[in-house]
């Protein structure tokens, strides 16, 4: 039986899980973090132990040396001839990678290029991908894109109503994200429907930490509530989502802050941590908001409003919903937070059984007369990268 990796990797993290193909079967996970600083953390969850180690890791190849010798060690893998290759989350595919790829070295350049759209992630990513080509050579490298599936979006959607000049001349546009979740769940749900995704409109709703809300048209993604970063559409656990840009003019000359320290606080100080003072996690804020705390009250508010209006907007793009589908930490696991987005909402075919909702389970949540199937599917995104490496990689 062969294995392939799916790699999730950041400056000085690496998260890693190892499938076992074709019978998809995850067998084993973990993380590496510190990489490049003093005592890096190496841990490996394998059949239901955790393995944890500390020790010094001095760049991503020492640490992928050392990841494969400690799964030969703990028999993860026998030798890493059954390492069949490896997938890679990339954040920013621009406009270049429609699709996953077989990653060549061009293509790893043009990752590198790509650096502009995300700063943090691409270099790091093009480094651990070297890194994997070099440790295990001859073994297929996947890039698996967050911007992909996003590709297919109209002009319309995709443009900014500024000077067209600045798409042309510096691909200035909306990009999205969480792609490679949209399209897993949107295709789950067409699934789970029993139906072609080609005569579906899907609404799908990927509600973490960071959130995004997409518009799927017939398995193509026509509208996406993220922009040219992560940083907009909906309020996120630290992220501010939409605001009038005049705005952060107005606080940063009343608060003295430069542009760069305006947009970390959008990025990190923002969204539910921002208004409620109380946490970025939804379980904080929703345990702060029924103790009667104002603030995490109002937070909640904000955040249900947002989502809605987004999933009302995304009624009128695709002219109504067959499937509506929440996924990710939020979308998955509070029920709460589903019947909120879904009250009120008859008029557009939308009713939840209350009942149905209290899973955190894959399961349809939507009461037998709803014109709209509503769906909670657990995410997999580590499903998909390993998929798209054994396509392109030929395993
Ligand atoms: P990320 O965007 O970092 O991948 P996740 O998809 O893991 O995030 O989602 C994290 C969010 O999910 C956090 O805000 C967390 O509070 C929320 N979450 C996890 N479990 C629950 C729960 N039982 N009820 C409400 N929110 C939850």
């Amino acid at each position: 039986m062969s294995k392939v990796f799916a790699i999730n990797a950041g400056s000085s993290s690496l998260k890693f899980s190892i499938y076992e193909v074709p019978s998809e079967e995850a067998i084993s996970s973990g993380i590496i973090e510190r990489i490049g600083l003093k005592d890096s953390i190496v841990s490996v969850k394998f059949q239901g132990e955790k393995h944890e180690e500390t020790l010094d890791i001095e760049d991503h190849e020492v640490a992928i040396n050392h990841l494969l010798k400690k799964l030969e060690e703990l028999k993860v893998i026998e030798s890493f001839d059954e390492i069949a290759g490896s997938g890679h989350r990339i954040v920013a595919g621009g406009e270049h990678f429609k699709d996953s790829a077989l990653l060549d070295e061009e293509d790893i350049q043009k990752v590198e290029e790509l650096a502009d759209f995300a700063p943090l992630h691409n270099p790091a990513e093009a480094k651990v991908i070297r890194a994997f080509q070099k440790v295990l050579p001859g073994k297929p490298t996947v890039g698996v894109f967050d911007t992909s599936f996003h590709t297919t979006m109209p002009e319309k959607a995709y443009l900014y109503s500024v000077p067209f000049e600045y798409y042309e001349k510096h691909q200035a546009r909306r990009y999205g994200a969480h792609g490679t979740s949209h399209k897993y769940v949107a295709e789950r749900a067409a699934e789970l429907e029993g139906k072609d995704i080609k005569d579906l409109k899907i609404i799908t709703c990927h509600i973490g930490n960071g959130g995004s809300i997409t518009a799927v048209d017939g398995g193509k993604s026509v509208d996406t509530s993220m922009g040219f970063t992560p940083l907009a559409g909906i309020t996120m656990g630290t992220r501010s989502g939409d605001v009038d840009p005049s705005l952060l003019q107005y606080i940063m000359e009343k608060e003295g802050l430069s542009m760069d320290e305006m947009i970390t606080i959008l990025n990190k100080k923002s969204g539910l941590l921002g208004i409620s003072g109380v946490s970025s996690d939804m379980r904080d804020v929703e345990a702060a908001a029924a103790e009667g705390n104002e603030r995490a009250q109002v937070a909640l508010d904000i955040y249900y409003d947002r989502v809605r209006k987004y999933v009302g907007s995304y009624l009128t793009v695709l002219g109504g919903a067959d499937v509506i589908v929440f996924t990710a930490g939020v979308g998955e696991n509070s029920a709460s937070f589903r019947e909120e987005i879904c009250k009120d909402m008859e008029w557009a075919g939308i009713k939840l059984d209350s009942e149905r909702n209290d899973t955190r389970d894959e399961a349809k949540i939507s009461a037998d007369d709803s014109k709209v199937a509503i769906w909670t599917i657990p995410t997999d995104e580590e499903l998909m990268i390993v998929r798209d490496t054994v396509r392109l990689g030929n395993i």
